[in-house]
């Protein structure tokens, strides 16, 4: 008698599924560009300081005024920023990990679908987590 609700229910078992491999899927690759524009960001913030500290300079040489303690600020933030670039940089790296090839283990640009060195398909299912091996031919 509850043939509509089995139904329902494989149908929900399913979709559940989908759902959550799609979903993590498109997180995954909402990581990495985001980690990707957030490096890009980063970048940028460290060029504007830069350009910060250049004009206090200016500023400061020009009109005779002592302006270290902004200059000390903007230094700080570079700094900070560096950090910041360091750990997003680590963290793509990471991500880029999964993308060895699976033919001669060069690791590949993470939107690559070959192989940069020896042309194999780059499937990135599952991460591959083998020590390294030294055979190369
Ligand atoms: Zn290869």
């Amino acid at each position: 008698m509850n043939t509509f609700e089995e139904l329902f229910d494989d149908l929900k078992g399913k979709a559940k599924t989908v759902y959550g491999t799609a979903s993590k899927m498109t997180s995954d690759a909402v990581d990495i560009g985001k980690v990707r524009y957030q490096i890009k960001q980063t970048q940028w913030e460290i060029e504007k300081t830069y350009a910060r500290i250049g004009a206090v300079v200016y500023e400061s040489k020009k009109g005779g005024e002592n302006l270290d303690d902004v200059i000390a600020l903007a230094i700080a933030e570079v700094d900070a920023h560096n950090e910041r670039l360091e750990e997003l940089e680590r963290r793509l790296r990471s991500y880029k990990r999964v993308d060895k090839c699976p033919a001669c283990g060069k690791e590949n640009d993470v939107d690559a679908s070959f192989c940069s060195r020896c042309g194999a398909t780059l499937v990135r299912e599952q991460p591959v987590e083998e020590p390294e091996n030294e055979g190369e031919e």
